[in-house]
């Protein structure tokens, strides 16, 4: 089993069709859907998918033949090092611990292995430290 990061990206006219459902259905995947947009440009989802390797690559290459953009992401939110101040606010905020203070040196850690880009860290950074990737 494997569990893979994905940002799909739909075109206006792919929005509206069930294309997750067949992710579910014919490649026996779980879905996992951490962020969701639809704009008139065409929309677009970020997801966690769990399920057998093959499965997982065949579902991809299925996005492909449909034209939907696919990315596959090691981590959706990166955080600027250079503008992080380490003054911790971002900590009580993120609710899975993926921002933590280390001791003794009072640096905030990012671990992207937790982190499920609910945005509420880049909404609260005062100087922009942390944003997504995409
Ligand atoms: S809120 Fe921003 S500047 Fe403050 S510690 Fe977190 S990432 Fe760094
Ligand atoms: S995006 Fe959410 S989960 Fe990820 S680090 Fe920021 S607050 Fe935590």
């Amino acid at each position: 089993m494997a569990k893979k990061k994905f940002m799909l990206g739909f075109s206006p006219e792919l929005v509206n069709e069930a294309i997750v459902y067949r992710l579910v259905k014919d490649y026996d995947l779980k879905i996992n859907i951490l962020r969701a947009e639809v704009k008139e440009l065409g929309g677009r989802l970020l997801m966690e998918v769990d399920g057998k390797a093959s499965n997982i690559k065949d579902a991809a290459k299925y996005l492909n033949e449909c034209k939907v953009d696919v990315q596959e992401l090691a981590n959706y939110v990166e955080k600027n090092e250079e503008r992080c101040t380490h003054c911790g606010v971002c900590i009580s905020i993120c609710p899975v611990e993926a921002l933590t203070m280390e001791r003794p040196t009072w640096m905030v850690r990012y671990d992207p292995e937790k982190c499920i880009a609910c945005g509420m860290c880049i909404d609260a950074c005062p100087p922009g430290a942390m944003k997504f990737r995409i």
